[in-house]
């Protein structure tokens, strides 16, 4: 089964361990403000790639990869291909390269359990804690992802919890609070309560790199003027997550 690619980017070091060959999936069910990458989110375009040619790219690069390195199949939402990403990610699996889904959480089905099942590590964009404040984002509700972060936990599967710290959209300390009072374990006490199969927490500052694509494909960025985080605010976010987690980190 062929998937829909949109691009790719060679020893990217952004979306999971060690250097990785980050493949860009076409198509999203979200509609988040900041997207960075608005080109990703139609599910009619990108390319019709065959995975055996995903497969070669990756067994190319995997010298580069090491230890940590791998695959990221990030988009656009991956899980939207879970059902073609299944036998690749088997294949790659058996070529011996590490897989990582980065993924919003936002969907599922049989597929998609099958590819959490099997894939090394997921990356769990939460976009916002808050209901409401999640469903103005994105245009979706965040019921799903938290359930999906549930699944990983209760099955064992190793996650990272990735947030993106917008100004006055997802900053707020009594959302981080509530995050943080809903997976977190506690700083110093991993194994004592809380979501133990959460490995790493990214605390993600907002850019605005996208924002010329907007302008490109005739779309309003519905964020303008948000400034970026300052460093007091990213301090500040900072230490809130180190109250809950001992593994969150500033990227
Ligand atoms: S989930 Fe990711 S790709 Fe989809 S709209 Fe949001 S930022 Fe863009």
């Amino acid at each position: 089964m062929n998937l829909r690619v949109h691009s790719y980017e060679s020893m990217g070091t952004y979306d999971g361990p060690g250097l990785r060959l980050v493949v860009f999936l076409q198509g999203c069910p979200f509609r988040c403000l900041y997207c960075a990458n608005p080109d990703t989110i139609a599910f009619d375009g990108g390319t019709d790639t065959e995975p055996e040619d995903i497969v070669k790219m990756a067994v190319s690069q995997k010298p580069f990869f090491g230890k940590k390195g791998g695959v990221t199949f990030s988009g656009g939402e991956p899980t939207a291909q879970a059902e073609a990403l299944v036998p690749l990610v088997r294949e790659l699996h058996e070529n011996g390269i590490n897989v990582c889904i980065d993924t919003n959480g936002g969907i599922w089905n049989k597929h998609v359990e099958e590819l959490f099942t099997m894939a090394d590590l997921v990356l769990l964009d939460v976009k916002q804690f808050n209901a409401a404040k999640h469903l103005e984002l994105t245009g979706k509700p965040n019921t799903r992802t938290i359930e999906t972060a549930q699944w990983l936990e209760e099955h064992g599967r190793p996650f990272w919890l990735r947030y993106v710290l917008v100004p006055g959209i997802s900053d707020a300390e009594e959302d981080i609070r509530a995050l943080g009072e809903h997976f977190g374990h506690g700083k110093g006490t991993k194994n004592g309560g809380g979501y133990k199969m959460i490995q790493r927490v990214e605390i993600l500052p907002y850019h605005t790199l996208g924002i010329n694509k907007y302008e490109t494909l005739g779309m309003e960025y519905a964020l303008k003027g948000v400034p970026l985080n300052t460093a007091e605010q990213l301090e500040r976010a900072k230490s809130l997550f180190d109250e809950y987690f001992d593994c969150a980190v500033l990227n």
